[in-house]
């Protein structure tokens, strides 16, 4: 069991799988939310070639600062985070990609990056800025193929709170037993960003924060776009916990039917027919539906927040996702 006294001397010495092994042993996972496993994305398949290491410094959603408030409080650990990813993806560049209102962040982290080979970049401020692909083709105008994965691009992107981690593990040997997140919303009476151990009920989290004020009468997990409505705030906060959002709202709108207005589509980051393929999925034509990119969706929410018919369209995209990626896997078990 990884302990605190297991980390390297000179951590910079190490090679890629000696940086995989102590990432590994930590317990690190993507730390943006997607919560997969580090270790696995720092190890590129051998038949590909990974030139570029992008640090995603655009926060994942709006309302989340917990990123931006790491850049500015660790840039240290950040950049020398970066540094060993980079060793252990085998890139020769790192871009380290920020929104342009967080100009001090970047400043910051630029202060410390003078000797290792990170550029930093400012980018649009613009949801879903953060997304893993649109990252990509902000930074380099490589388009992620459909179905693929960043590593087809010769990329691998981390988030700047993983890349935190990853140096607080190899050099200290610490383990993932705390992350960074927001307590947020109307609801919320001191909102603020707290470091919170693994497994904290999220009731002590916001209580930390001074409590619930008024009606409460929606609590998300997660950001305002992508998160998951919760029941009660009995849930613990695990490693892919972002934020934590309480509000007051009012009822949510009766959905009508579609009007072919085609905002949906005007507004998807990944250019799908969000309409056409809710469509597909509710008559479960699921050859169609991933012919039509259904898999390539990122779940931003962006075509059902801009829906004027109010249709759900996000929860038909994740039924069929999940729909399309079981029958896949079924096939590939098959004998
Ligand atoms: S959630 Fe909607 S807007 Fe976002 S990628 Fe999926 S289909 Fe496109
Ligand atoms: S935005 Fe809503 S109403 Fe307009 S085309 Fe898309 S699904 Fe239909």
């Amino acid at each position: 069991m990884t302990s605190e006294t297991d980390g390297a001397l000179n951590p910079f010495s190490l090679s890629p799988e000696e940086i995989r092994q102590k990432v590994r042993e930590a317990g690190i996972v993507g730390l943006g939310g997607a919560a997969f496993p580090t270790a696995v994305k720092l190890s590129p398949p051998k038949d590909k070639h990974i030139d570029t290491l992008i640090i995603n410094g655009c926060e994942c959603e709006p309302l989340l600062t917990a990123d931006y408030r790491q850049m500015l409080e660790y840039p240290e650990a950040i950049i020398k985070g970066a540094e060993l990813a980079r060793v252990a993806v085998g890139a020769r560049r790192t871009l380290i990609g920020i929104e342009d209102n967080k100009g001090d962040a970047a400043s910051i982290l630029s202060e410390h990056s003078d000797h290792f080979p990170a550029a930093i970049r400012l980018l649009k401020t613009k949801y879903p800025q953060g997304a893993e692909k649109n990252l990509i083709y902000a930074l380099l105008r490589r388009e992620v193929p459909r179905g693929g994965l960043p590593f087809d691009v010769g990329v691998v992107v981390q988030n700047v709170g993983t890349v935190k981690a990853i140096w607080e593990a190899v050099s200290a040997g610490k383990p993932l037993y705390e992350r960074a997140v927001t307590v947020a919303g109307n609801g919320i009476r001191e909102p603020r960003n707290i470091w919170a151990r693994i497994g904290t009920p999220s009731q002590t989290a916001v209580d930390f924060c001074g409590g619930l004020i008024g009606d409460v009468n929606t609590i998300i997990v997660g950001g305002p776009m992508m998160g998951i409505a919760q029941w009660s705030l009995d849930v613990p906060i695990v490693k892919g916990t972002s934020g934590i959002l309480a509000w007051r709202t009012s009822a949510p709108a009766a959905e009508h039917p579609c009007i072919r207005c085609a905002r949906c589509i005007e507004h998807c980051p990944m250019g799908l027919s969000p309409t056409q393929l809710a469509k597909f999925i509710q008559f479960e034509k699921w050859e169609q539906a991933e012919k039509w990119g259904a898999l390539d969706c990122v779940e931003c929410g962006c075509c059902q927040y801009i829906c004027p018919s109010k249709i759900p369209l996000v929860h038909w995209l994740r039924l069929g996702k999940n729909k399309i990626s079981r029958a896949k896997r079924k096939k590939s078990d098959r004998p």
